[in-house]
């Protein structure tokens, strides 16, 4: 991702920033794109991921569809060229204000999350004298095998109608002459990298269509959601995921009846590795037990790491180590050979919190005031969360051309 171009042209910028690999996002999209072409599969990208504008518009240029969670993403969906017939529209807490709006983009579907939600888009798009597509989102109980905080497919969880409410689900759309029953959709939750999930998924999916089926639904759409999961750890061994393996369950897997279409909402997995956040060491710290280094950047600009627990990948741009960046992994223990001193650092940030720490007892070269620091695989939930907290300026955006 980094070449010496590439960090001398850092050198030159003030930090912290955003870089955006657009190469190999190009990669990835042209990879994922060719792989669902493969079985006619539709893909939409899951906009809450990343809506930096420059994304947005390479996505677009690849045919892709646009899954969106607010009002505000369905009219940037819109604005930054996805076809209004490709959008579609989730979440648990749609105001009517943004039904509104939705229904008068004309967008491709509803996926509605609640019994309740379908009368109120009934009444809405009735005041309009529209009908409005909808799917119901079911929630399959299915385990994501995730972390607990991005999971979303049981039934503790607050999204999508349970089984048990389907019957009256038939009810309700047999009265809303205003809506059209295209089809399911699902989304069980986020960083998957066990593919077994999605063929328990299918599993599910095949026996909840039948229901519908069997109560005079019929189901035109199959929308799978998204959730597909990249490598954190490893950001430049494969940095484009294996879609091929990815769609290749839902197709051996999922009973596709004919006609019918089946669709996805990939976020994660189309942006994650094509940006980095880049930030320079203000201050280093020599405790008697810690040694810390302190970054321009904090939780205001990638706050993954506090929110879930996550990790991202540490590198001193400044200190290649050997000639290559450090590849440090917390499976598999220092991969390291050099005479070069490695020192054990929390990586913190700026912001007034005891929480705004990306990572303790990173191993790296001894760092210096002034280094770049690359925090990888910040492509996806990095930019979009950036927050105005403490009052910082708003993180600036770099890109590869
Ligand atoms: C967030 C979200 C997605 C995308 O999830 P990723 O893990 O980023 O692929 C897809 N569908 C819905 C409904 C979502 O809320």
């Amino acid at each position: 991702m980094f070449n010496t171009d590439t960090i001398s042209r850092f050198k030159q910028l003030e930090t912290p920033f955003y870089y955006y690999d657009l190469n190999l996002l190009k990669q990835t999209l042209q990879a994922c794109t060719s792989a669902a072409a493969q079985y006619n599969f539709h893909v939409h990208y899951a906009m809450k991921a990343n809506f930096n504008p420059k994304v947005l518009e390479m996505i677009q240029s690849f045919g892709i569809g646009a899954d969106c969670v607010s009002g505000g993403e369905v009219k940037a969906a819109t604005d930054h060229g996805f076809a209004h017939d490709k959008v579609v529209f989730a979440g648990v807490g749609k105001s009517d204000k943004e039904i509104n709006e939705a229904l008068d983009r004309d967008i491709f579907c509803f996926n509605v999350e609640s019994v309740q939600e379908l009368q109120i888009i009934n009444d809405l798009a009735k005041a309009k004298n529209r009908t409005a597509s909808v799917a119901i989102r079911i929630n399959p109980n299915v385990d994501a095998h995730t972390h607990h905080f991005i999971t979303t497919g049981l039934e503790e969880n607050k999204f999508g109608v349970n089984t048990w409410e389907l019957p009256a689900v038939a009810e309700a759309l047999a009265k809303c002459p205003n809506l059209q029953f295209i089809g399911i959709h699902f989304h069980i939750g986020s960083q998957i990298t066990d593919l077994s999930v999605y063929k328990n998924l299918c599993i599910r999916v095949n026996e909840l269509q039948q229901w519908f089926e069997d109560h005079n639904l019929a189901v035109k759409v199959l929308n799978l959601g998204g959730g597909l999961g990249v490598d954190y750890y490893h950001p430049d061994e494969k940095p484009v995921c294996d879609f091929e393996s990815y769609f290749k369950v839902f197709h051996d897997f999922l009973d596709i009846k004919p006609g019918q279409e089946v669709h996805f909402e990939l976020g994660r997995a189309l942006v994650a590795q094509s940006a980095a956040l880049i930030s320079r060491v203000l201050y280093v710290k020599n405790g008697l037990k810690k040694n810390f280094l302190i970054l321009d950047a904090g939780m205001t600009e990638l706050i993954r790491p506090m929110l879930y627990q996550a990790y991202h990948q540490i590198e001193n741009l400044s200190r290649p180590v050997n000639g290559q960046q450090p590849v440090v992994s917390e499976e598999k223990g220092s991969l390291l050979t050099t005479h070069q001193s490695l020192l054990h650092y929390d990586v913190v940030g700026p912001i007034c919190e005891s929480t705004d720490c990306f990572r303790k007892d990173v191993e790296l070269p001894e760092s210096f005031r002034g280094d770049l620091i690359a925090v990888r695989t910040a492509g996806a939930y990095g930019e979009v969360m950036v927050s105005g907290y403490n009052l910082r300026d708003r993180v600036q955006s770099v890109y590869s051309e």
